[in-house]
């Protein structure tokens, strides 16, 4: 008998069966439908030997303390800052958008001061500030608005900015300064051995069994356990009884050049031309010498494995009405960007995977950064929800 079934191996689900077991002394099952652990956070090596992640770039960044110490019982770190640069105008200029962006696209030489200026002329108000169109043109204006981010958002999700939450591009800031680093978070790194074996790190503990390939509706009534630990995605656990909860997907073209060096960036933005959102070398994200490089394309598409929850209030409706029904089942927790239909980052799963483990043991925490860490606080402290 198993106290716990974990279905999903990555962020949310190893991060629960490990405190489960490490912590709680509790005998864990994990299964994951897909043949490997780490769920989009998987890298591994591909034919010609280079570390790729098979699911798109995923750069590590944190603000919390705790999420950052925590990672670090399985894993040591290689420094890495994220940059990015757009194809706009035939140039490869900074973004998110900096004094550089705006003095390269242009001819210009202006200062922070003057930039300043520049953004507040041709920024259009709006009040209030609600989708992710507003986000951009109030800060930014219409022109750049539409040379940085409605294409790229109209690729990205297949509707317009004005149809999503702001907080889609509100990810994205803007800077009159020559910062061109893509996060200013205190924390920065990759797992010096890639993300596979951190996830390796964490599930080898002496009571937890992983079962790959498996979904776990093949073991239901099979394999006795006591309470359930569900990262998929929440609609598909209730049958899509109340509707598909939409989720963006992608298909991501793998390539390796015969040559050092493809792009003078980690990622290149394509914001309009393409029919590709963005290209990674991952060399860059890595720090792997090898004489060939391998990248990677991401074409967006509606169906396929479920990447993204899509923040628009009719889809935020209907997730209401899954958390109720989540909410109404006992012994069943449901964690992770696909459960609880939120567009987080990894630090934020694995923020909300140790409250959620935090509740289930009735810890109490004490405040992290001068604010206080409630357990039946979903998104820990420190770590920003960004719907
Ligand atoms: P997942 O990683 O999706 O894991 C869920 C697992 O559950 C999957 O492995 C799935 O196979 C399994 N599963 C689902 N249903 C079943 C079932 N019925 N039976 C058995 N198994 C099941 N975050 C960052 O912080 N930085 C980045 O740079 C970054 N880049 C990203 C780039 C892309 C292209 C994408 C898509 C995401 C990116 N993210 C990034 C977000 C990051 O991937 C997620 O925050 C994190 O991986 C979510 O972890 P999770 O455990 O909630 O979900
Ligand atoms: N975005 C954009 N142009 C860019 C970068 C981002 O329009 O060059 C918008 C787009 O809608 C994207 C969102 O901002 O989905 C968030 O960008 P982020 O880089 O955080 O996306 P992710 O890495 O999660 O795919």
């Amino acid at each position: 008998m198993f106290d716990y079934l974990v279905v999903g191996a990555g962020f949310a689900g190893s991060v629960l069966a490990e405190r489960l077991a490490a912590d709680g002394g509790r005998r864990v099952l994990v299964v994951d439908r897909r043949g490997h652990v780490g769920g989009n956070a998987y890298d591994c090596y591909d034919d010609a030997g280079i570390l790729v992640h098979r699911y798109g770039p995923h750069i590590f960044h944190t603000n919390s303390r705790r999420v950052f110490d925590y990672l670090s019982r399985f894993t040591q770190w290689r420094p890495y800052e994220h940059r990015v640069r757009a194809s706009v105008d035939g140039r490869l200029v900074p973004i998110p958008i900096n004094l550089d962006t705006i003095n390269q696209l242009y001819g210009l030489s202006l200062s922070s001061f003057e930039v300043e200026r520049f953004f507040r002329s041709v920024a259009e108000a709006r009040d209030p500030v609600r989708t992710s169109e507003d986000v951009v043109v109030s800060a930014v204006g219409r022109e750049l608005y539409e040379k940085f981010f409605r294409g790229y958002t109209r690729k990205q999700w297949g509707m317009d900015p004005s149809e999503l939450d702001a907080s889609v591009t509100a990810r994205v800031p803007t800077r009159t300064n020559r910062d061109d680093r893509y996060f200013t978070d205190t924390y920065q790194a990759m797992p010096l051995h890639g993300y596979t074996r951190m996830f390796e790190r964490m599930l080898a503990h002496p009571t937890i069994k992983v079962m790959l390939n498996t979904d776990y509706r093949e073991i239901e009534g099979v394999i006795p356990y006591r309470e359930v630990v569900y990262t998929g995605p929440v609609d598909e656990f209730f049958d899509c009884c109340q509707g598909k909860l939409p989720y963006r997907s992608l298909v991501f073209r793998h390539e390796t050049v015969n040559a050092p060096v493809f792009q003078p960036a980690p990622v290149v933005n394509y914001p309009n031309e393409q029919p590709f959102t963005r290209v990674t070398e991952f060399k860059y994200l890595t720090g792997q010498e090898h004489p060939r490089t391998s990248i990677v394309y991401e074409y967006p598409c509606d169906d396929g494995d479920p990447y993204y929850p899509v923040p628009r209030e009719e889809n935020a409706e209907l997730y209401r009405r899954y958390k109720a029904m989540a909410d109404a089942t006992p012994g069943v927790h449901f964690v992770g960007r696909l459960a609880t239909y939120k567009y987080y980052n990894m630090d934020q799963v694995v923020a909300q995977a140790l409250s959620v483990y935090d509740r289930i043991t009735g810890a109490k925490r004490p405040a992290e950064n001068g604010r206080r860490a409630l357990a039946s606080t979903v998104a820990a402290a420190a770590v920003q929800p960004t719907v």
